[in-house]
């Protein structure tokens, strides 16, 4: 199938004042693996405005190519994406990327860090992989500045109150009122004590990938182990 392709927006919703759930229709013969990400075109005769985002239903929900994506004052693809209506056509391009679950690793633990929209892949994977791989133990260690920030939050604590191979670490940095009773600090500070048979899924923005990728190099984690998706 080409690897470009119009699609009608299918919905669009706000899931807090700047961050939104988009939903593109996918032709019938469109596959991907959970994690991978579409490329909008918006203009698409000049290769400076497209724009990558995560793709955040899993390969089982077909149909559909949705994403979570936080939107940046004065961003191009961000004010595009405000003023988009539903049925509207754009040109997408997918399926991109390689982070995804790391299918050769001997590693039975995958543990995966992210901040804000950031969650956006692990999201897919973990819908897709955590019933189909009882055998292998998954962690979430998301960051977010306050609790209206922390999307899917409940999705989340669902799938661990379901899921004995799952564990979701949420921590906030900003939400000072004290009506979070749960971890604070940043992500950096929540990783596992012990590194042994785990492999490492980051994805963010650099400077918190950085950080992740500082703590786990101190701890002596093999390169090998870590995977990276940069947003900037
Ligand atoms: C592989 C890949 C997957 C991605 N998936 C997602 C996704 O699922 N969800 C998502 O929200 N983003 C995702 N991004 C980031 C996205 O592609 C855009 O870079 C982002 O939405 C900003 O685009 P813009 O056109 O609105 O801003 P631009 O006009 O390109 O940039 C405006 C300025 O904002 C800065 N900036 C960009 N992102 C942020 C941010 N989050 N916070 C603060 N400043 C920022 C830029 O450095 C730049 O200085 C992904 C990026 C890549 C490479």
């Amino acid at each position: 199938m080409d690897k470009r392709f119009y699609s009608k927006l299918i919905f669009k919703e706000y899931l807090t004042d700047n961050i939104m759930r988009i939903g593109f229709e996918a032709p019938d013969e469109f596959t991907f693996k959970a994690g991978q990400f579409f490329n909008i075109l918006f203009d698409p005769s000049d290769v400076n405005y497209n724009r990558s985002y995560s793709i955040l239903n899993p390969p089982s929900k077909a149909g559909i190519i949705e994403s979570c994506i936080k939107l940046i004052e004065k961003g191009y693809g961000s004010d595009r994406l405000r003023s988009m209506k539903e049925g509207d056509m754009m040109m997408l391009e997918a399926p991109h990327g390689v982070f995804v679950i790391d299918e050769k690793t001997a590693n039975n633990d995958h543990v995966f860090i992210c901040t804000g929209t950031g969650v956006t892949p692990f999201y897919s994977i973990l819908l897709e992989h955590l019933h189909r791989k009882p055998d292998k133990r998954f962690t979430l260690i998301y960051g977010a500045a306050t609790l209206k920030e922390l999307v899917f939050n409940e999705t989340f604590s669902d799938l661990e109150r379901k899921h004995d191979n799952f564990e979701y670490i949420p921590t906030l940095t900003r939400q000072s009122d004290g009506s979070w009773k749960g971890r604070t600090g940043r992500v950096q500070a929540h990783l596992p004590s012990s590194i042994e048979g785990k492999t490492f899924y980051i994805c963010g923005l650099k400077d918190m990938i950085k950080d992740v990728m500082d703590a786990l190099l101190d701890r002596n984690v093999d390169m090998e182990n870590i995977h990276i998706e940069r947003y900037t």
